[in-house]
């Protein structure tokens, strides 16, 4: 059976001209140019190019894009004077630190401090706490992705089997809250599961989020299931993210989806139409 490929480029290429255009109208109707700051500490070659990447991403959709970047041993109290700074602007909807932080920084103050209405990366304990509770809250960007290219694939995720491997604030557990959303039925798995094969067989949908490329085996796969993550190359799957190209780019198109959703919600202007 040869795998579909879920071509995470044309479905975020697609995502950010719908965010472009409700940029456009906002601006035209409402005279608000939503504005997102990215404040990247230190020189990780990674994380500087995902900072670009964001950057022209943010002003191609029309919105306006304010980096900073800092030393790696920047003083805590510089790093939250800018964040401070960041909070009252009017003209930033959206603030995201770009992780990991240098390990001198610990990451959990730093995200506190930033205000939950401006956590376009949904990492704040409050909208971490709302989603997990049910309530609205800004969506952590790459399990966002991760749904809406599931949804590419099936118009609806209602009554799935799914399996989440990785449990972290970042990608694991706010994906198990959002296919919660969908009414899937979720697993989620760790280093500490036992049965891994068996509970990757029952699902419909797997999403792999471990950072360890192929640890998720072809024969572990419903034939027809759909995978989702990097690194992953199986021919039973129905359907399946190739690397690159499939969640990296969801979650910088989410982020705009987020930034724009922030400065529409801080107006008191309708939720946008993406
Ligand atoms: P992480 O914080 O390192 O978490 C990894 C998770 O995998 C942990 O929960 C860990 O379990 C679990 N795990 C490790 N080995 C395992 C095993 N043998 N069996 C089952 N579970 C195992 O990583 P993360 O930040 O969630 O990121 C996960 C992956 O997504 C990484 O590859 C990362 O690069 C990628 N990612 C991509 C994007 C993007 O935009 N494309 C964004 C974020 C992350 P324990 O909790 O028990 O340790």
């Amino acid at each position: 059976m040869t795998a579909r490929i879920i071509d995470g480029k044309v479905i975020a290429a697609e995502l950010r001209a719908r965010v472009a255009s409700e940029v456009a109208r906002v601006r035209r109707d409402h005279r608000l140019t939503p504005g997102l700051a990215v404040v990247l500490v230190g020189n990780d070659p990674a994380s500087e190019v995902y900072v670009r990447s964001k950057h022209k991403q943010t002003q191609a959709a029309g919105m306006a894009s304010f980096e900073h970047v800092l030393p790696a041993d920047v003083a805590l109290d510089d790093l939250m004077a800018l964040i401070g700074e960041l909070n009252r602007d009017p003209g930033v909807h959206g603030i995201l630190v770009q992780l990991p932080l240098p390990k001198s920084l610990h990451t959990e103050t730093i995200i506190n401090a930033i205000d939950p209405a401006k956590d376009v990366d949904g990492l704040h304990p409050n909208n971490a706490g709302r989603l997990a509770a049910g309530f609205a809250a800004p969506s952590p960007c790459t399990p966002l992705g991760c749904i809406l290219l599931a949804k590419s694939v099936h118009a609806s995720l209602e009554g799935m089997n799914a399996i989440v491997i990785g449990r972290s604030n970042l990608v694991g557990r706010p994906l198990l809250q959002l296919l919660l959303n969908e009414n899937a039925t979720v697993t989620i798995a760790h280093s500490r599961s036992r049965e891994l094969k068996e509970l990757c067989a029952r699902a419909d949908l797997v999403y792999a989020a471990v950072g360890k490329p192929e640890m998720v085996r072809g024969d572990w796969i419903k034939p027809g299931a759909t995978v989702i993550d990097v690194g992953i190359n199986l021919n039973v799957a129905g359907a399946i993210t190739p690397v690159p190209g499939g969640v990296g780019q969801m979650t910088v198109a989410c982020l705009l989806v987020n930034t724009l959703r922030a400065a529409c919600a801080i107006h008191g202007l309708p939720k946008p139409g993406v």
